[in-house]
């Protein structure tokens, strides 16, 4: 019995590890559009150069969609619903890859000055790192979430 209620306290615990993805994430965009709008390069803010917007846009494209997954558990979480756990694993591997994806593209957006302990989006970046790691590895939500798949093929066969 043991073993089930710990992989069930993970299906909850891993959609607040989601939760944390896409605050980082959004924070780290927060960060450097800040920073980008008052860096000047070549006589103009890096903001009006189109490889930035394009970063910028990804980023925050990302995010949402991130966000969204997230909501998503949440609700079937809030609405009682009894077996979350491939919703929660989804959520927490692409909210964590996406955090690691954005808090690397916001350092790069900042240039040197993001690598920096000056600034935030260095700690944003170790910190999405074990997003990845905790709570179950990315790896594993994988794993649950393509068995969870092959259950249900088999289940309609
Ligand atoms: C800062 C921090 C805080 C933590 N907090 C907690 C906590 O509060 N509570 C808690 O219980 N634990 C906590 N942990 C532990 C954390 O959950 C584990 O580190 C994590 O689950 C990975 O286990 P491991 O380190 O033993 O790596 P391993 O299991 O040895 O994994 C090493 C690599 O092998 C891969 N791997 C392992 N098994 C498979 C598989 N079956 N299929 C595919 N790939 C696989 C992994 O994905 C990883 O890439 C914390 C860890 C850190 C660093």
């Amino acid at each position: 019995m043991g073993f089930i209620v710990a992989m069930k306290t993970l299906d909850s615990s891993r959609a607040g590890v989601g939760a944390q993805g896409v605050g980082v994430a959004q924070g780290a965009i927060d960060e450097c559009i800040k920073f980008a709008k008052g860096r000047i390069q070549f006589g103009q803010p890096i903001t009006s150069f189109q490889a930035i917007q394009h970063m910028l846009a990804d980023m925050q494209t990302q995010t949402e969609a991130a966000r969204s997954l997230v909501y998503a558990v949440a609700r079937m979480m809030d609405n009682g619903a009894k077996d979350f756990s491939r919703a929660s694993a989804m959520a927490k591997l692409f909210a964590t890859d996406t955090a690691m994806r954005v808090t690397i593209d916001a350092v790069q957006v900042m240039g040197g000055s993001g690598y920096m302990k000056e600034y935030p989006v260095e700690k944003m970046m170790r910190d999405a790192k074990i997003l990845q790691i905790y709570e179950g590895t990315n790896q594993v939500q994988r794993n649950v979430i393509a068995l969870d798949m092959i259950r249900e093929a088999n289940k309609n066969k």
